[in-house]
C-alpha cells in the first residue's frame, strides 16, 4: 500500500474502446479527450484496427474473456466517476462488457456511442450488433450519442425515419437520455448548420444549433461522447453535461489538424 498522494482531483474514467493507429478515433480521441479535461483515462481495449484517415482496413477484436479480465482486474481496485463506451466489435463482447457493467456499476454515469460504422464508411462491428446494443448496454447507460443512421439501426427503422420520434421511444424504453448528432447529414446535403436534437429519459427535449465546419472530422463522435463522460463524471445533469460536450467538441474541431491524406482529426487538447 503506497502512502497517500497529495489530493489532485482527477476522476478516474473507464474508457472501453479499440484502438485507431492514426490516432483519430477511439482510444486516443478518449484519452486526450479526457486528459485535456482533468480526467483520469484508464483504456480497456476491445479491439485493434488497422487504419489510417482515410478509412478502416481490418478490426481484430479481443476475445470477450480479454476484454473482461481487463475490466474485472480494474474495477476491484478503482471505483470509476464514468465509463465511456466506444468500438464493442463483436455481439460476444458488447454482451460481456453489458453483463459486467450491470453487476459491478449500476450506478455509475455510463456513456454509449453505437459505432457501428466509421467515418469513412468501412465496418467496424458485426450486424446483429446494434441489436445487442439496445437490449444489453443501453438500459445500463446513462446517455447515448448516435447519429441519426445509428439511431436507425438501433430502432431497426428505415434511415428516413424522423430522428426526434426515435430519440423519444429509445430513451422512453431504455430510461437512457438520446443525443442524436446531425453532423452526417449536414454534411451529406452541404446545409451551413448542424442540428443535435435531444431526448431526456424524464420525457425532456433538448435542441442544439451549430454552425457547420468545412471538411469531414475523423474521431468528432468518440470526442463528444467522451466529452459527455467526462462531465457526467462531474457530476453535471446530463442536459447540462450534453450542452457543455458539445462546446468542448466544437472548440476540438475548430482547431482539427490534418496529419494525413483523409479526414481531418480534431484538436482535443485545448488549454
Ligand atoms: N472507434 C474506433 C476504434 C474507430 O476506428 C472509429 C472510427 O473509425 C470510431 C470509434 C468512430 O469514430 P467517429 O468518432 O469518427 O464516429
Amino acid at each position: 500500500m503506497n502512502e497517500a498522494p497529495p489530493a489532485i482531483a482527477r476522476p478516474p474514467l473507464v474508457i472501453i474502446a479499440g484502438n485507431d493507429p492514426s490516432g483519430g478515433a477511439g482510444i486516443a480521441a478518449d484519452l486526450q479527450t479526457a486528459s485535456a479535461l482533468g480526467l483520469h483515462p484508464m483504456p480497456v481495449i476491445t479491439s485493434i484496427t488497422a487504419q489510417d484517415t482515410r478509412d478502416v482496413v481490418s478490426v481484430h477484436p479481443l476475445p470477450a474473456s480479454q476484454v473482461t479480465e481487463q475490466l474485472d482486474v480494474l474495477l476491484n481496485d478503482i471505483r470509476p466517476a464514468a465509463v465511456k463506451i466506444g468500438l464493442l466489435p463483436t455481439v460476444e463482447v458488447a454482451q460481456a462488457v453489458g453483463r459486467c457493467l450491470r453487476e459491478q456499476l449500476a450506478s455509475v454515469p455510463i456513456v454509449l456511442d453505437p459505432v457501428l460504422k466509421a467515418g469513412g464508411g468501412g465496418r467496424l462491428a458485426d450486424d446483429p450488433l446494434a441489436r445487442v446494443l439496445r437490449e444489453a448496454l443501453l438500459p445500463v447507460a446513462t446517455a447515448t450519442t448516435p447519429n441519426r443512421f445509428e439511431l436507425a439501426r438501433l430502432m431497426d427503422a428505415d434511415d428516413d425515419a424522423d430522428p426526434q420520434t426515435l430519440a423519444g421511444a429509445l430513451a422512453q424504453e431504455c430510461a437512457c437520455a438520446v443525443l442524436v448528432t446531425g453532423a452526417d447529414v449536414a454534411a451529406d446535403l452541404g446545409q451551413p448548420q448542424v442540428v443535435n436534437y435531444a431526448a431526456l429519459a424524464d420525457g425532456e427535449r433538448l435542441q442544439w444549433t451549430w454552425p457547420r465546419l468545412p471538411g469531414r472530422f475523423h474521431g468528432s463522435g468518440c470526442t463528444l461522447a467522451a466529452a459527455l463522460a467526462c462531465e457526467l463524471a462531474g457530476g453535471a445533469a446530463v442536459g447540462t453535461a450534453m450542452d457543455a460536450a458539445q462546446r468542448y467538441t466544437a472548440t476540438a474541431l475548430s482547431q482539427a489538424i490534418a496529419p494525413g491524406r483523409g479526414q481531418f482529426i480534431p484538436g482535443r487538447m485545448i488549454k
